[in-house]
């Protein structure tokens, strides 16, 4: 069975004016279906074809490299649009606050500590939150990497993740990355990334 493209859970429009229509859009229907695309030729016939995308991703260094570009931007951002929603933003409650503020101190501290995993990373990549031995850390990976891969500096299980290719914030933000993650602060469903702490656990 082929991987394919998930169906967004809201309209491209529905996270103006943080981030815009025609990125969402462009972002979705071209970027990450040419993801899923070079996914299913670069496993086609092969025995992965019946794994989970998390199972490739844990195992990425035994795969070739267009399994590891493509297999990472399925995942990435598969998660990424499901972590984001209108009407949104705010603050975590919850476990998922106390996870925070025992990590990192207070909300503010870990939302530094966020952004500059952004803005530092050179060329293309992500920055995350994730859940390492039961503990929340940050980090930032290289081109479609994520903390699932066995290939990953910081290894663990992401509950939250930026995109920051330029092709995520460019038509909207240009050269502006901190502006873009500035932004992004509007549009995370904390809801999800809960849940996503929980199921890490
Ligand atoms: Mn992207």
């Amino acid at each position: 069975m082929a991987f394919e493209l998930p169906k967004l859970n809201y309209a491209y429009n529905a996270l103006e004016p943080h981030i815009d229509a025609r990125t969402m859009e462009i972002h979705h229907t071209k970027h990450h279906q040419a993801y899923v695309t070079n996914l299913n030729n670069a496993l086609a016939g092969s025995d992965a074809e019946k794994l989970s995308i998390e199972d490739i991703c844990k195992n990425i260094s035994k795969y070739p490299m267009p399994v590891r570009n493509n297999g990472g931007g399925h995942f990435n951002h598969s998660m990424f649009w499901n972590i984001m929603s209108p009407n949104a933003g705010g603050e975590p409650t919850g476990e998922l606050a106390g996870a925070i503020n025992s990590a990192f101190g207070t909300f503010a501290e870990f939302k530094n500590q966020f952004a500059a995993a952004a803005a530092t990373r050179f060329g293309s990549g992500w920055a995350w939150l994730l859940v390492k031995d039961s503990k929340l850390v940050v980090s930032s990976t290289p081109n479609q990497d994520n903390p699932l891969m066995d290939v990953a500096d910081i290894k663990g299980t992401p509950i939250l993740g930026i995109d920051v290719w330029e092709h995520a914030y460019y038509l909207h933000y240009q050269n502006r990355r901190p502006d873009y993650v500035a932004a992004f602060w509007n549009v995370i469903n904390w809801n999800e990334v809960a849940k996503r702490l929980k199921e890490a656990k």
